[in-house]
């Protein structure tokens, strides 16, 4: 049984924006670093996806204990253990100084063990509550290869790209088959799991203020209707079918604006007017059901 990681809700609202909006240094430096971790977490689950059975998987789980929250990007329930993994894909020279941890410019970052030992610590709070008994080990992941750190204590749970491969060599060999208990945790914890975040940094947006068009997949710059059937990037110079082009935007649309009802006319607009309402049409009544009557009607997902 594997929880699988999806794309966060921030990352995939900042990317939708980004063409859309001017997003501030300050957001732009954000939608960087969630890719970054995210491409990260991922490079990681490939790396255990042939643990086999005998361990269950959970990532992304966000808990919370006395009113905080915490978030683990990987728990693995074994046999006899639960190994926590907390990753991180800084890329360059870092150098480590007592508790703090620096880039080799001298700036200093946050120091990632904390925050580790801070959701170690939630997470044993956690499964006291839940009167489970087993020990927690937790580790650091340093997912990228082209980092290092100078000045390194042996004794960190530190996991370099290097070693990851020898730790989870030896894993596997320890593990086990599971019993129900086990089973039953993993429920428990996918139960009490949060699903929508209250830390999510979104800036603050309009359907006016946004800008229309169909923006390239690829590179985000804006497409150019070519025929009845292809849309093309001014960018890349990559082609997209129309129909695709326009599933694609829709779903943009719902992510960016989930209250809002999809007519339309309102594709149409979002699309900057680049493909005809009868097109637009004709792709909604596909997926979507027609409701109300002709001024006022919208469409809805078939059930
Ligand atoms: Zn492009």
């Amino acid at each position: 049984m594997v929880k699988i990681r999806s794309e966060p809700l921030e990352l995939k609202t900042l990317q939708c924006l980004r063409v859309r909006m001017e997003l501030s240094e300050q957001e732009e430096q954000n939608l960087l670093n969630l890719q970054q971790g995210y491409r990260g977490e991922c490079a990681f689950d490939r790396r255990v996806e042939n643990l086999g059975n005998h361990c269950i998987i959970l990532n992304d789980l966000l808990l919370e204990h006395s009113n905080t929250m915490f978030q683990l990007d990987s728990l693995f329930i074994t046999q006899q253990k639960i190994y926590l993994f907390e990753v991180k894909n800084y890329e360059g020279d870092y150098y480590v100084d007592g508790d703090r941890w620096y880039m080799k410019s001298g700036k200093e970052v946050k120091n990632p063990l904390l925050q580790l030992k801070r959701s170690e610590t939630l997470l044993r709070q956690v499964l006291q509550q839940l009167k489970i008994n087993l020990p927690v080990e937790s580790y650091l992941v340093m997912i990228n290869p082209h980092f290092f750190l100078y000045n390194t204590p042996i004794d960190l749970p530190i996991l370099f790209h290097s070693q990851l491969n020898r730790f989870l060599s030896k894993l596997k060999t320890n593990l086990f088959p599971l019993n129900k208990n086990h089973k039953t945790l993993a429920e428990l914890l996918r139960a009490i799991h949060i699903e929508k975040s209250p830390y999510v940094r979104i800036p603050d947006y309009t359907f006016e203020g946004l800008r229309k068009g169909i923006f390239c997949n690829g590179c985000g710059r804006p497409m150019e209707k070519v025929n009845r059937v292809f849309v093309r990037c001014r960018g890349c110079n990559c082609e997209e079918v129309i129909d695709t082009s326009i599933v694609r935007s829709l779903g943009e649309y719902k992510l960016l604006f989930p209250d809002r009802k999809i007519t339309t006319n309102g594709v149409y607009d979002w699309c900057g007017g680049l493909i005809s309402r009868y097109i637009i049409r004709r792709i909604l009544v596909k997926e979507y059901d027609l409701v109300g009557n002709s001024k006022n009607s919208y469409f809805i997902k078939k059930e």
